[in-house]
Parts: structure tokens; C-alpha cells; sequence
């Protein structure tokens, strides 16, 4: 037994301040930036005290429906109808006939039996983990890749977490036959991979599943709106039906608030055991209104998602023969592999200074060694931004060139 004194408060206080001098050190400290007006595809902010207008590549708003008028007009009347805010939890009395009106309509636009409306994405991912696991010889075993939410899901369960290697079905495989004694294996994957933009090999790792008889759970998070039938995602586009399928209302439907869609019992075992949905009050009446009037968009506008992927596309190229080591892919998201948190900042620093907004990625987000930038294209950009970004990236990779000829 020590007999030293506990630590005071102040002394407390130093070694949490220490811990934030720690992060400031490593390059690693993140600041809250304020945007003056809306997220959209020019951004005011304040750089060095000074506001400049900047071209947005960090939205994930892929389709523009959080500034679309019909999707801000769904906001505006269900805000009128329901008023500002929900009131409770769904289980209490903030059940809203506009949550299981968008629950019932996610349904059947996948095909699926039934769909949970939790208030973010964030929490879908908790709420469905949670509920999966029973038992702590339950596994889950997510790709190394995946979102801190899913890792957030697992750790809180009181399952077993195991991972695998990015987008390497062989190495699941071994963790499959590792862990075959499980009474319940649940492998969790990303549909495209929110850093990287990169798809999973989701044919190869459900196929693999149903011979391991492993439960599937795909984070659809990027991939709606984006790519399949209508933008309904990965598992629609290659026809796969996962046991859970989980999207958000943040990012292609311009709104908030997650979806979890699968077989009525599972979608019921998530309003018994997904304490992320149970203790947390319904998402507000505006952001269901939105996601209602951003899925009408796409029912109207289907053609949008492959839009988007052919701007995509077009960048990915233009980028690519101007000597840049952008990953081939369909998706909006195009990550520019920095390095350490300094060239990232760097990078970040550069296109700032040309007019764009793309802020650097650094750990926990992404791995050491692995910062980036990363560019979103989004239907919101005009061709003229897409232009722009062209010309200011050939004008940094041109300064790279010389840097590294002259050293
Ligand atoms: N899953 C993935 C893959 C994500 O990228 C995100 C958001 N960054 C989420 C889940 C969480 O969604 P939300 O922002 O709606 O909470």
C-alpha cells in the first residue's frame, strides 16, 4: 500500500495540461475551425486573423443536399409540423410519426425488412455492435481500416475485438478460422473507406462469410448516394444482402441522424440492446424532413450518383498524370498520402494558400506515417472549383519537383 498523498487538483490539472503539450508536440493538435455562413462549396474562414474564402474539399456532403433547396424546404416543414426538437428518447415519448416514416421508407428502398433511426452515425455503429455481442466469447473482427465508431461499437460491447488487415480477405480468413469456436463472429467492414476512399472486396469478403458462417455488418456510411441502384450503396450495387447494413444521414442525404437496416429480429434486438439508441434522444424532426427530402432527390435524380463518380473519376486522372499517387477508385474521396504530421500540414498549408480548404489528416484519424489530405468532390463544386484545384495542385507537385531535384 503507498502511503504517498493523492494528487491534488492542481497536480491533476498540470498532468492533463501535459498530456495536451504531448499532442501539440507530435504535430498532432486539433483546433475547432469556424465557418463563417454555410458549409458549402466556398467556405469563409478566418486564417492568421484574417477571413478568406475558400474552395471546400473537406464535405462530406457529397450530392449538395445539405444546401439543396428541396432538401432545406424538408427541413423547414417538418420544423414547422413537429417543431425544434423531439423531446425524448424514441423507447419514452420522442417516437415521432416522421422517424418511422423514414424507417419505413429506408425499408423498402433497400428491400430490407425493417430500419433503425438513431441520431447519428456515430451512434448506429455503437448501438449495432453493442447489440450483436452477448457474450465476451462473441468476436468481432473488423477490418484495421475501419472508423473509430465501429472500433468505439466494439470496444464498448463486451465482445472480443480481433482485426484484419486492410481489404485482405486471406488474413480474415485466418482470423475466421481462429476464432472458430465463437459462438457468434461478426465481421464489420466499410463499403468505401472513409479515409482512404478505397472499396471493400465485398463479394470476396460476404462469400467468405456465408463458408465461415460469420454475421456480416457493412458500414455504408460513404457509399450512400455514391455508388449501386440509385445510390443505395455497395451491397445493393453487387447485390448482397449483409446481415446488418448501416448508412448515415450526415453525408449524401445532407442531413443527420444513422440508419441501421437488416431482418425485423435483428433491427429489434438493436431497440432492446443498442443503448447508444435507447439512452439518446431522437434526432430532431428537421434532420428526418431532410433526410425524407434528400432520398426524394434521389429517387427523382438517379443518374446524380454516377455524376458524382465521373467528376470523381475525371480528378482522380487529371491528377494522377500530373505525377500524384492517387489511388485508383470510383469514389469522391481522393487522399493525397503526405507522410508525417508536418508534410501533411504542410500540404494543407499550400493549397490554403492557393484559395482551398482541405484540411491535413493526422492520427488517431488515420495511421502514423500515413497523413494526408484529402480532397471530397462533391456535385456542389462547380467545374470552375474542379479547375481551380487542378491548376493549384500541378502548381505544388511543380514546387515538390524542384524541392526534390535541388536536394
Ligand atoms: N461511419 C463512417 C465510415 C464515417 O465516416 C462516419 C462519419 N465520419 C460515421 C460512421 C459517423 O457518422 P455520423 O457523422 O453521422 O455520426
Amino acid at each position: 500500500m503507498s502511503h504517498e498523498p493523492p494528487p491534488t487538483r492542481a497536480q491533476q490539472r498540470r498532468s492533463l495540461r501535459e498530456e495536451l503539450d504531448a499532442i501539440r508536440a507530435q504535430g498532432r493538435l486539433r483546433t475547432r475551425p469556424v465557418i463563417d455562413g454555410p458549409d458549402g462549396h466556398v467556405v469563409r474562414l478566418h486564417v492568421d486573423g484574417k477571413r478568406v474564402a475558400l474552395i471546400n474539399w473537406a464535405s462530406n456532403d457529397y450530392l449538395g443536399a445539405a444546401q439543396n433547396l428541396r432538401v432545406r424546404n424538408g427541413a423547414f416543414k417538418a420544423l414547422r409540423s413537429y417543431g425544434a426538437g423531439a423531446g425524448a428518447a424514441r423507447l419514452l415519448s420522442g417516437g415521432l410519426r416522421i422517424h418511422r416514416r423514414l424507417e419505413e421508407r429506408c425499408a423498402s428502398w433497400w428491400g430490407v425488412e425493417d430500419v433503425l433511426v438513431t441520431s447519428s452515425g456515430y451512434q448506429a455503429n455503437i448501438a449495432a455492435l453493442v447489440s450483436l455481442c452477448i457474450t465476451s466469447e462473441d468476436v468481432l473482427i473488423l477490418d484495421r481500416l475501419c472508423h473509430a465508431s465501429l472500433y468505439d461499437g466494439a470496444r464498448l460491447s463486451c465482445g472480443t475485438l480481433m482485426r484484419f488487415r486492410h481489404n485482405d480477405v486471406a488474413d480474415l480468413e485466418t482470423q475466421l478460422e481462429r476464432s472458430s469456436g465463437a459462438p457468434r463472429r461478426i465481421v464489420v467492414v466499410e463499403a468505401i473507406y472513409s479515409m482512404d476512399g478505397d472499396e471493400a472486396p465485398l463479394a470476396a469478403i460476404h462469400a467468405l462469410c456465408e463458408r465461415h458462417g460469420a454475421l456480416l455488418v457493412v458500414d455504408e456510411a460513404h457509399a450512400l448516394g455514391v455508388v449501386g441502384p440509385g445510390g443505395r450503396g455497395l451491397c445493393a450495387d453487387l447485390g448482397l444482402t449483409p446481415d446488418l447494413r448501416i448508412a448515415t444521414c450526415s453525408k449524401s442525404l445532407g442531413s443527420q441522424g444513422g440508419l441501421i437496416a437488416g431482418d425485423r429480429d435483428l433491427i429489434e434486438l438493436c431497440v432492446n440492446r443498442g443503448r447508444a439508441f435507447i439512452f439518446s434522444t431522437a434526432p430532431v424532426p428537421a434532420a428526418m424532413g431532410a433526410a425524407h427530402a434528400a432520398l426524394t432527390l434521389l429517387d427523382d435524380q438517379p443518374e446524380l450518383p454516377a455524376l458524382l463518380v465521373a467528376r470523381a473519376t475525371a480528378l482522380r486522372e487529371a491528377l494522377r498524370a500530373q505525377g500524384w499517387a492517387v489511388p485508383a477508385g470510383r469514389s469522391p474521396i481522393i487522399p493525397l498520402i503526405a507522410g508525417d504530421e508536418a508534410a501533411a500540414l504542410a500540404l494543407a498549408a499550400r493549397l490554403r494558400a492557393l484559395g482551398h480548404h482541405a484540411p491535413a489528416i493526422r492520427p488517431p484519424t488515420v495511421p502514423a506515417g500515413a497523413c494526408r489530405v484529402r480532397l471530397n468532390v462533391t456535385l456542389a463544386h462547380t467545374d470552375s472549383d474542379l479547375r481551380k484545384l487542378t491548376r493549384a495542385l500541378a502548381t505544388i507537385r511543380a514546387e515538390q519537383t524542384a524541392a526534390e531535384t535541388s536536394a
